[in-house]
């Protein structure tokens, strides 16, 4: 959660408010089968943050209970700890540094049940109207430090290939010299650093 939250500072830091109105209200939608995916490349340091409707990587919202529900959750933190079979990052020779999975909205921490659980715990707010079924999210958040950043040209994302729950991903990317947006599908998957 720190990092998330880290993540987001950085992103009001280089996002101007005019610019990118359009992009940031983005930032904060749940459309089942859309992701978000943002890549910010600062001097040598890679971030990326992955946030996804739950149901696209587990094919539910709530926290899971039975023992199927439970390892496609556990499959999904599996899938996305690959990081290098999910984003590839050609000749920037960049290594992961670290990366935070967060699962919590799917994952049942607690035995007790419904009335009191932290619905609202996650810090962003949906806006969505039937009050019972409650939405989540799962942030995949991984840094990288690349030795050659300049030659680092593209990010290929494969979640589609590791989640075809996934049909579309919005991706901005923020480097030195571009800030830029665009819809990633199966069939392109590439941002396109330079
Ligand atoms: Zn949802």
């Amino acid at each position: 959660m720190k990092t998330n939250l880290l993540f987001t500072m950085l992103l009001s830091v280089f996002i101007s408010p005019n610019s990118f109105a359009k992009s940031s209200t983005h930032l904060d939608a749940h459309v089942h089968g859309l992701s978000e995916l943002t890549v910010i490349l600062e001097d040598k340091t890679l971030d990326i943050e992955l946030r996804s409707p739950a149901v696209n990587l587990v094919g539910f919202e709530y926290k899971a209970t039975s023992e199927q529900e439970i390892s496609l959750v556990k499959q999904a933190e599996l899938l996305l700890k690959q990081h290098d079979a999910l984003f590839v990052l050609p000749n920037g020779q960049c290594e992961l540094k670290k990366q935070n999975i967060d699962i919590s909205n799917i994952v049942s921490n607690k035995d007790t049940h419904a009335e009191h659980e932290h619905e609202h715990e996650h810090e962003h707010e949906h806006e969505h109207e039937h009050a019972e079924a409650s939405h989540s999210d799962v942030i995949a958040h991984y840094q990288f430090r690349c030795a050659k950043p300049l030659a680092l040209s593209q990010v290929t994302v494969k979640l589609f290939e590791a989640f075809p729950g996934i049909q579309q991903v919005n991706a901005m990317w923020i480097t030195a010299t571009q800030q830029n947006s665009k819809t990633l599908t199966a069939n392109n998957q590439i941002i396109d650093l330079q």
